[in-house]
């Protein structure tokens, strides 16, 4: 083990994960002289979150919003000075559509993050059958799962709620945040709460009899003024300047700078950090490191260092997506697109997964009279469609828009953005899988990794994660 704290540190990754990092080491450093570094391989800083500005449109052009029952974002947005800037969705058009027969529906009120809190709104929906009505609610007679271990969100809620709430509400709404199969996604890793209700009340309806919620009980605490969900007035961008702004000046920054790989200087403590073109000559080094690049990225850096933690990485997968962002005219559209956006069940099979109302979420995202949409392609379960080029995608977004929405018309703009490998997917065992990496990790003094691929794929995950990190390497 190291005895002293370290003094050179580098952050591999200017996403917000390591910029957090960043960002909490200056916090936590006190008097001690420190000396950052913080290397991105691309042009830019923020890594998926990004936001652009066009014709009166403000873009968020990856995440546009967090939750706000999860500390990490919200409270590192008020202790940055944003607390003015974070933007509170539009009260006026909560809630979700989901696709049933080609026609968007009401997302049954009450089915709050996928579990119901009240069954009349489920009872009168034309989404469920009567038979998958009575199904849902037969829910509070089944006994809870004997065997222990992880299960498949599908398994869970097929045994607990039946198929069809299945496929044709919680498949679409897994979807829509983890771009993934249900078949495969790890339900401990995914919605811990569930599993816990199960175990504790004995169904779920019986836990929100109780008043217990799937989010957790804190909604009405630090999230409040916010609803759950929160924004930035002048898009996600807003976040990674100001936290580039603030950690500018002790921080060296390094755009541009691909890292190879880190290996172990020999006879010392240090680690030697390599660097691709256009730098390959260089080589810095360094007593502790902070990488906070995507897993499959950060097995190929540690792949010298330790091949096995490098094998453990590389054993999360990802799937690739693709939005298209467009603006319209609102009359253009014949759906009055009364909710935040619209989710695709796979058995509609249709070619998109969902759509984000983006100017509804966030009124000020478009000019009067115009909507902002942004429509997501591909994910785990089509992943082929990733790969078509940008006319042939901004034509199949154009004919399922047309196809499930009514839109018509010229869009004023189409932005096609890529995200390949971008979302890791916590498929089952995936809390044994990230174990093993800590584990494997903790073996390297001065060695940390963060990210979004491990606790949690979204922005408050990441940030709290690259927090955690700095703490840890601060406190050997
Ligand atoms: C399409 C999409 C929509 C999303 N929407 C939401 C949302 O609405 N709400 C939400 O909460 N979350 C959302 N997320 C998730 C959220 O964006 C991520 O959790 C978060 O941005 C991850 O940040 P990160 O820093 O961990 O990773 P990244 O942003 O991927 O940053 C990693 C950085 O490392 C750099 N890098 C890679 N290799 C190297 C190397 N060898 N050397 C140096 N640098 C390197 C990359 O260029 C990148 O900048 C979304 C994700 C996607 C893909």
């Amino acid at each position: 083990m190291m005895n002293s704290p370290p003094h050179r540190i580098a952050i591999l990754g200017g996403g917000l994960t390591g910029l957090a990092a960043a960002h909490r080491l200056i916090e936590l450093r006190g008097n001690r002289p420190l000396d950052i570094h913080l290397f991105e391989a691309g042009s830019r800083w923020g890594g998926l979150v990004g936001t652009i500005e066009r014709d009166g449109y403000i873009i968020d052009t990856g995440g546009d919003s967090f939750i706000t029952n999860k500390p990490g974002a919200l409270q590192l947005c008020q202790r940055l000075g944003l607390a003015d800037s974070l933007q509170a969705t539009d009260t006026k058009h909560r809630g979700a559509l989901v696709l049933y027969d080609g026609r968007p529906y009401p997302v049954p009120e009450g089915f709050q993050l996928l579990s119901p809190t009240a069954m009349g709104p489920i009872l009168k929906s034309p989404i469920l059958s009567t038979w998958g009505k009575l199904r849902m609610g037969w829910e509070y007679f089944i006994p809870p799962r004997k065997e222990q271990g992880d299960e498949t969100l599908a398994s869970f809620v097929r045994r607990r709620f039946g198929s069809e709430a299945l496929d044709r509400l919680v498949q679409p709404l897994v979807g829509g945040i983890y771009t993934s199969d249900p078949e495969k996604l790890s339900l401990q890793a995914t919605m811990p709460r569930f599993l816990e209700m199960e175990q504790k009340y004995g169904s779920l309806l019986r836990a929100m009899r109780r008043g217990k919620s799937a989010t957790g009980d804190d909604t009405t605490s630090s999230g409040a003024r916010y609803g759950l969900f929160a924004g930035l007035r002048g898009g996600m961008q807003e976040l990674v300047e100001t936290l580039v702004a603030k950690i500018t000046p002790h921080v060296t920054m390094h755009l541009n700078t691909p890292i190879n790989s880190i290996d172990r200087i020999e006879n010392g403590n240090d680690y030697r950090l390599r660097f691709r073109a256009p730098c390959e000559s260089l080589a810095r080094d360094f007593d502790a490191v902070i990488v906070t690049l995507p897993a499959l990225r950060s097995a190929s850096v540690i792949g010298n260092l330790d091949p096995q933690l490098a094998s453990a990485l590389s054993s999360i997968e990802y799937a690739s997506s693709t939005i298209v962002v467009t603006g319209h005219r609102l009359a253009d559209i014949a759906d009055p697109l009364n909710a935040f956006g619209l989710v695709i069940p796979h058995r509609e099979r249709r070619r998109i997964l969902a759509v984000s109302f983006s100017s509804r979420k966030f009124p000020n995202r478009a000019p009067a009279g115009r909507m902002l949409l942004r429509t997501f392609v591909g994910g785990a379960m089509q992943p082929e469609l990733a790969d078509l080029d940008d006319a042939a995608t901004i034509q199949l977004v154009r004919e399922e828009l047309a196809a499930t929405l009514g839109v018509r018309g010229e869009p004023d703009f189409a932005i096609v953005v890529r995200y390949p490998n971008a979302m890791p997917q916590f498929h089952l065992g995936h809390l044994d899988r990230v174990a093993e990496i800590e584990r494997l990790t903790a073996t390297h003094p001065g060695l940390a990794i963060a990210g979004n691929a491990y606790h949690g794929v979204g922005i408050p995950d990441a940030i709290q994660s690259g927090e955690r990190a700095a703490a840890r390497i601060l406190t050997p």
